[in-house]
């Protein structure tokens, strides 16, 4: 009996095959999948990033901020804060909330009211 170097399921379990690498056939047909999901997933991403840029760029530079950002402090928001920002748009943002441990991101400034 052998068993998968990935899983460890043996070869004597009905339908799996070891293939020369000692990988069974559901590890490789999940590795495949999981490619083809990881490349749907950044195709979706980079037309996300395009749609918000399309709509940055229809607002930027009409007043002093260009977006409004609310900040919840989990990690979603202080992306979107970042990526609204300097890093990939360069995007005046106006963050919505006061964070006392949060340093503002180069080009946004704090509503700390
Ligand atoms: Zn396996």
């Amino acid at each position: 009996m052998t068993r998968c170097k990935n899983c460890l399921i043996p070869d004597t379990v009905p339908g799996v095959t070891l293939a020369a690498d000692g990988v069974c056939n559901f590890c490789h047909q999940e590795a495949e999948q999981r490619e083809v999901v990881v490349a749907a997933e950044e195709t979706a991403r980079q037309e996300r990033e395009a749609d918000l840029e399309r709509t940055l760029a229809d607002c930027r530079g009409q007043a002093e901020y260009d977006c409004v950002v609310p900040l919840s402090g989990g990690k979603d928001s202080i992306y979107l804060l970042c990526t609204g920002s300097s890093r990939t748009t360069g995007s005046r943002c106006w963050r919505s909330r006061s964070m006392p441990t949060f340093h503002p991101w180069p080009g946004t400034a704090s509503a700390a009211r």
